[in-house]
């Protein structure tokens, strides 16, 4: 018998596996598909003259605040490197799809009018980001306001100019997941910018996919095992049993689950979820990108003073039947180390599930089109053409993450708590950069210290649990409450079974 099942072979399946066994446990890793890395995936792309490069077709960036993917990177010897960010940034996101430039953090909205609104809402959002805890959003003093706006509807109540592309899902983000998403990364512009401790800080040399693929070569083939999709985790025996869909079963005495949450609403429990994990897991849409690199002879943005950074409504430059805009959302230069010209970019949310229906030859030429019109003409001559659908990857279906949808978020930190002896990871869970590679390394390592509480308890400090289900501070509100309600229940059965023996006592006595 095994020690731990742990479901998933991603940054948080791998890390979580990697504790485990420094503490000499017996475990085995289930990964769905033939490679490790999940939402990250490194592949060699055609730079041309025959040869190839590795680049990033996931999860790509990191920064110097987040600690845990940080550290993960000094303990496997990986060496980061800067983003480019030298020069002006191009915008097309007004009505009239016109081409700007612009040098500050945020790019400017028409009249001065416009850019002080959107500066007061900035401001607005940061301060309520930084009272919406993703431990429990409802924490929050506007947890009531929250609940039942998204993103688009939250905005127009603040303000007036402010018009979300079709490449955001806003009018279908709740408001409360938002704030508390960009709170747990330390604040809203913290995701969006390149600057230093920022999301797009810097990049990963050789790829964000080695993490997982060093960690399983540490696990060895006899742990990490791949191709084995987990269909059942059955807990009604004295231990946990694991099915695969080709007929394997596994019994360990823990288990982790570290499949993105919309993978393991198509699994079986027994006995079944509880019902708050239940509700949440069937409200939570997975986001939709299509992510795309462009090799270029030379970065000739650069010569022209610009960055690479590209921020777009899709523009309307000769576009196909069936879509409503051009395809790009947002870009940023990839020029490599070694000084191959790229620029990586995103077709997201709905441009996203437009542009999925036409053909990868459709999808490039309106790509090199959106360049050009926003770069220069020479984005139209390129190297090579890279893309990736992340809606069609079997295990995945869909990426960066899920997001919570108005009127479920109170049941959202249900996501972290165990079931009995199931404990639950992936990035989904994590309480710090959420929705990152880093949040998948701390939950992973999180849920490993729970299992660790349990099997090996010596190991375990006070302070270890922080963070942990056995932590009354990480708990959400109404699951405190109920725990709460039930200890106090246990304290008053015990003081009345101890009212009954003094009883019987006394009259025993007497007799
Ligand atoms: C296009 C894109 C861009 C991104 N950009 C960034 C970025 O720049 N920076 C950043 O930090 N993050 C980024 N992310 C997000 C980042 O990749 C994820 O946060 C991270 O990979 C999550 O790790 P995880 O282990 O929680 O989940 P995953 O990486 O999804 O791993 C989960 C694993 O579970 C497996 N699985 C699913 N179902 C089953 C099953 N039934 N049985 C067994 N195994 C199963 C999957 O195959 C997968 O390998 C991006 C993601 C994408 C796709």
């Amino acid at each position: 018998m095994l020690d731990v099942v742990v479901i998933g072979g991603g940054p948080a399946g791998l890390s979580a596996a990697y504790k485990l066994k420094q503490a000499d446990l017996r475990i085995v890793v289930l990964e769905a598909q033939d490679r490790v890395g999940g939402r990250t995936l490194t592949q060699p792309v055609d730079v041309g003259q025959g040869k190839t490069e590795m680049f990033d077709l996931g999860g790509q960036w990191v920064g110097s605040s987040q600690k845990h993917v940080m550290d993960m990177l000094r303990e496997l010897d990986l060496e980061t490197y800067p983003q480019y960010t030298t020069g002006t940034k191009v915008m097309q996101i007004g009505l009239d799809n016109e081409v700007r430039t612009y040098s500050s953090d945020i790019p400017p909205l028409g009249s001065l009018r416009g850019l002080i609104e959107f500066q007061l809402f900035l401001w607005r959002v940061e301060r309520m980001a930084a009272q919406t805890p993703i431990q429990d959003p409802y924490r929050s003093p506007h947890a009531k306001e929250l609940d039942g706006h998204t993103v688009d509807t939250f905005a127009r109540k603040h303000s007036h100019t402010l018009a979300f592309s079709k490449g955001t899902d806003a009018t279908r983000i709740s408001a409360m997941f938002f704030l508390a998403y960009s709170n747990a990364a330390g604040g809203v512009m913290k995701i969006l910018e390149a600057k230093k401790d920022c999301a797009q800080e810097a990049r990963v040399k050789g790829g964000t996919q080695q993490i997982s693929q060093l960690l399983a070569e540490r696990l060895g083939k006899e742990v990490v095992l791949l191709s084995h999709p987990v269909i059942r985790v059955d807990q009604t025996t004295e231990n946990v049993k694991v099915t695969t869909e080709n007929g394997k079963t596994f019994v360990a005495r823990r288990v982790i689950v570290t499949a993105p949450p919309n993978m393991i609403n198509k699994m079986e429990f027994l006995p079944p979820l509880p019902p708050y994990k239940k509700l949440i897991y069937e409200n939570l849409p997975v986001g939709h990108l299509i992510k795309f690199l462009v090799v270029y002879e030379k970065a000739f943005w650069r010569e022209k003073g610009f960055s690479g950074e590209v921020v777009s409504n899709g523009g309307n430059e000769r576009l196909p039947k069936g879509v409503s805009c051009g395809p790009l959302s947002v870009c940023f230069d990839a020029t490599t180390p070694g000084g191959t010209a790229a620029i990586v970019g995103f077709i997201a949310a709905r441009q996203g599930v437009e542009w999925q229906g036409k053909t990868h030859e459709e999808r490039k030429t309106a790509v090199l089109e959106g360049l050009a019109a926003t770069l220069g003409s020479e984005g139209r001559d390129c190297v090579s053409y890279t893309e990736k659908i992340w809606a069609e990857e079997p295990y995945v279906g869909g990426c960066p993450v899920v997001f919570g949808v108005p009127g479920t978020m109170y049941a959202f930190p249900h996501l972290r708590l165990p079931h009995d002896r199931v404990h639950f990871a992936g990035t989904e869970t994590s309480t710090e950069w959420t929705g990152f590679i880093s949040g998948a390394i701390q939950s992973g390592q999180r849920a490993a210290t729970e299992v660790l509480k349990n099997l090996r308890p010596e190991m375990v400090s006070e302070d270890d649990l922080k963070g942990t289900c056995y932590d009354p501070e990480s708990l959400p509100g109404d699951y405190k409450t109920n725990q709460r309600l039930h200890s106090d229940t246990y304290k008053m059965l015990l003081i009345v079974a101890v009212i009954i023996v003094f009883i019987a006592v006394v009259y025993a006595m007497q007799l």
